[in-house]
């Protein structure tokens, strides 16, 4: 069995225990993990600090280069790394594809970046004193992500962090450690410095915490569930660590009296259902007005149950990343049920062949009071709550009655509904005619609320996360 090691300073370091990796979609390991014990964390702090500013002194256009050369490496394996996250992650091979396509995108962005890494330059208010401000990294910079889409999840922090010329120690997923563990090695072969990029593989309710309040952390930055958020923020804040905080979203998905219903349908089931659900931006409360709520949930109950789940090349979506997310998505549909809600269509892990994996269908919930928990708690499954509302005002009322502020979309003909919503929907991310879901690595992501702290990336933005700014001031003597 592949033994998954951390990576640090180049080398593979194994912990004293081992966890096994399972593929979600038949249950079936893969490899066993190494899990990284304290002694562990403080090889990868150490690496790191050694070798942060060797790699800052490379001048920001050649560590772009490097980047630059990083993305040609994973976009000539992209296979390879397709298949390992389609494995790991239980996914069928196109969506790996797209997603593997997408990392190098957002990579080729950040190795571009190192030719844009300005300040600014400003007048002083004092004959012969001239002002700027410059960028400098923070120093070590501490990446935990999530399991959903693993390769992007890497690329969306790793690359910023190294061009901002920080060195790394990134903890990925223990659910998905073996794209992660791919991508470093990659990022070392083009040339990245071994100890600029270290990856801390382990569970991350024992390691996470030693990783977060460690000292040599200059900047957290963490992709995950709100809970865990909340936990990072307490443990950094303490010690004023800089912290960037991408985090849940209860995302919802408007369909006025003037959508085009066909399109709104389909646009639904990819916002609920695309990735099982397991995304910060999938579309998960569905407020739809009175007077085409009986047609569109025809329309959506019927592009649910056409979806195919499965790995294969003609499936729309896999199972959901292990059997703990499983349960908790099929407890949460029966106490929905038993206070008052109602299955439209789904609702149970899939049987057949798929029981072998971690397998939901596709479930449209109605009924569900605005307080349950369905319509409140993130759900992270492919579930879809339906609501009904009379009109724009209600509608807007409802969409905004969240804990959550990540993404939201409306479907209408409108310019005025739709202005109106965009900018009044309290949320990062706002779309018109499309789905909930749906960033581009060049904008700026990130959520109000309970959905993050504030900080937005990638985009331009995540350079103020991995930097530092510094004014200088010179003063000249004329004479
Ligand atoms: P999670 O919070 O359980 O885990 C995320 C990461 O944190 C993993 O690497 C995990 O090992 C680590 N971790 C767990 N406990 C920790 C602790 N106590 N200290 C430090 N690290 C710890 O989340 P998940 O279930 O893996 O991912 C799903 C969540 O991620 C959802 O809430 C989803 O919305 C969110 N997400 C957000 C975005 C975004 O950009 N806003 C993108 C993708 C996923």
């Amino acid at each position: 069995m592949k033994l998954i090691p951390s990576l640090i300073g180049g080398e593979d370091v194994a912990g004293a225990r081992t966890a096994p990796v399972l593929n979600p979609h038949d249950a079936s390991e893969i490899a066993q993990l190494a899990l990284a014990d304290a002694s562990v964390v403080e090889r990868a702090f150490a690496a790191a600090r050694a070798a942060q500013q060797t790699w800052a002194a490379i001048p920001a256009v050649k560590r772009g280069e490097i980047l630059f050369k990083a993305c040609a490496l994973i976009e000539e394996r992209a296979e390879e790394l397709s298949r390992i996250v389609a494995e790991e992650a239980g996914k069928p091979l196109k969506d790996a594809r797209g997603e593997t396509g997408a990392a190098i995108q957002c990579g080729r962005f950040f190795a571009g970046e190192g030719q844009r890494l300005f300040g600014r330059t400003m007048p002083s208010n004092t004959p012969n004193k001239y002002a700027m401000t410059i960028r400098q990294p923070c120093g070590v910079a501490l990446l935990i992500t999530a399991a959903n889409t693993p390769a992007p999840n890497f690329a969306w922090k790793a690359f910023p962090a190294l061009i901002c010329g920080n060195a790394v120690v990134l903890k990925p997923a223990e659910d998905t450690p073996i794209s992660a563990d791919w991508m470093a090695r990659v990022l070392i072969e083009a040339g990245v410095p071994a100890g600029a990029l270290n990856v801390v593989q382990g569970l991350g309710a024992e390691v996470g915490p030693l990783l977060v309040e460690h000292d040599a952390v200059d900047v957290v930055s963490f992709t995950g569930s709100t809970r865990v958020g909340r936990e990072i923020a307490e443990k950094a804040g303490a010690k004023l660590k800089k912290v960037s905080l991408e985090l849940g979203g209860k995302n919802a998905f408007l369909v006025c009296d003037d959508a085009d219903l066909d399109k709104a349908a389909r646009w639904a089931a990819l916002s609920a259902f695309s990735n099982a659900g397991q995304r910060c931006a999938a579309g998960s409360r569905f407020i739809v007005f009175d007077a085409v709520y009986d047609a569109f949930v025809e329309k959506f109950v019927a592009v649910a149950r056409a979806q195919k789940l499965g790995v294969g090349e003609d499936c729309d979506f896999g199972p959901v990343i292990n059997e703990r997310q499983l349960d908790v998505m099929l407890r949460l549909i029966e106490r929905a049920t038993e206070s008052g809600a109602r299955v439209v269509t789904g609702g149970k892990r899939a049987r057949g062949e798929l029981a072998k994996g971690f397998y939901i269908e596709p479930t449209i919930i109605e009924g569900a009071g605005p307080g349950d928990d369905l319509s409140t708690r993130e759900l992270f499954g492919p579930i879809a709550a339906l609501y009904r509302v009379k009109d724009f005002a209600e509608a807007l009322k409802l969409a905004n009655d969240s804990p959550y502020g990540l993404t939201a979309c409306i479907h209408t003909r409108s310019i005025n509904c739709a202005w109106t919503f965009a900018q009044a929907v309290e949320t990062g991310v706002a779309v018109v005619n499309a789905g909930t879901f749906g960033s581009e690595p060049h904008m700026p992501f990130g959520g109000r609320k309970a959905s993050g702290n504030g900080t937005r990336e990638p985009g331009t933005e995540a350079l103020d996360v991995y930097s530092e700014l510094k004014d200088i001031y010179l003063v000249i003597d004329p004479a």
